[in-house]
């Protein structure tokens, strides 16, 4: 195997799952192993839960250990690539400036390479998915959150400190709810998963007449994002009513992204695209009265196309990328620690 197109490991690491997988260099899937983070027990058992899961993976594959050459680690939260370092995670509550590289470099032998969740979503979908062959693409992931990874000529752009692309976070509502990243009516407050729940649960405090009551047998917390689509197709009023609201805000910050970046393809992946066209149409549509029509008419949108995958291939893709880039600098092959 050429050093430049090595076989690696990569996991997508999420508040709920671990998703691990062996990837060979033409985005094939040899092995995945998946498993719970339990992010309530804390840093250790989160980090050993990726060890462990790393290390079933690559026994899966069938390969030998040696074979592997490193490991991309997609993280969800603000970290920065380049140290390695975790430094704060909303659905991983006790990661506090966490060294997640030397820790998964020391309980596997391997070398690793750390990125964002969304960003490595975004190199995904750039190399095997629905922005293939595009230069300047904008990715937006819709679930509980909104995350982003911007890829400009080509290549992901990471901010001065790696941390870029968090557009969940552009302010849609100057006077809106306060967020957990310190400022207040953040896009993801108004237009993810999480927040037509919230809003479907405060219009039924307030007095809506809706299906959804009935549909949830009257406990109004387990209203999700399903729920309001089903009951939207079967014509409930509210329900249509707050995902024509979601489209508007979904549409407002697709609109910014048009204006700040001028990209030609808005790729739109996470739970939310499964409400289907009822939403993202609409979205899509709309992002025209958010934005200069002459940027908006020659912009594209796509809904992602490697689902849960996604996250794996693209922190594959980095570390593939990393590898090569260590390589150029030394002037050899990156080799595995063990
Ligand atoms: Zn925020």
């Amino acid at each position: 195997m050429a050093a430049a197109s090595p076989v690696v490991a990569a996991v997508d690491i999420g508040g709920t799952k671990i998703l691990s997988a062996v990837v060979d260099a033409a985005g094939n899937i040899l092995s995945t192993h998946l498993c719970l983070t339990e992010a309530a027990r804390g840093t250790r058992a989160t980090t050993d839960n990726i060890i462990k899961s790393v290390r079933a993976a690559i026994c899966a594959s069938g390969l030998s250990p040696r074979q592997i050459r490193g490991i991309g680690l997609g993280a969800p939260g603000i970290s920065n690539p380049a140290e390695g370092v975790v430094y704060c995670s909303p659905n991983i509550p006790d990661w506090n400036a966490v060294p997640l590289r030397s820790i998964i470099e020391d309980g596997t032998g391997k070398r690793a390479f750390l990125i964002n969740d969304a960003n490595a979503a975004a190199l995904g979908e750039l190399a095997y998915g629905a922005a293939v062959g595009v230069k300047n693409y904008v990715y937006v992931t819709v679930s509980t959150g909104i995350g982003g990874g911007i890829i400009i000529d080509g290549k992901l752009y990471t901010g001065s400190r790696g941390m870029a692309g968090e557009v969940g976070h552009m302010v849609v509502e100057p006077d809106g709810m306060p967020c957990n990243c310190g400022s207040h009516g953040c896009w993801e407050l108004y237009a993810s998963g999480t927040a037509i729940a919230r809003r479907a649960r405060e219009k039924i405090v307030a007095g809506s007449p809706t299906a959804l009551t009935g549909m949830a047998g009257g406990d109004p917390a387990r209203i999700d994002a399903p729920m309001i689509a089903r009951a939207a197709r079967a014509g409930d009023n509210l329900s249509q009513q707050l995902i024509k609201e979601t489209a508007r805000y979904l549409a407002m910050g697709f609109g910014n992204i048009i204006n700040v970046l001028n990209p030609e393809l808005i790729v739109v992946g996470g739970g939310l695209t499964k409400m289907g066209g009822a939403l993202m149409k609409p979205a899509f549509k709309q992002a025209g009265d958010w934005s200069y029509r002459e940027m908006f008419r020659r912009t594209r949108f796509a809904i992602a196309k490697l689902g849960e995958n996604s996250g794996v291939l693209g922190a594959a893709v980095w570390a593939r990328e990393k590898l090569v880039e260590t390589k150029a600098q030394t002037g050899k092959a990156t080799l595995p620690l063990s």
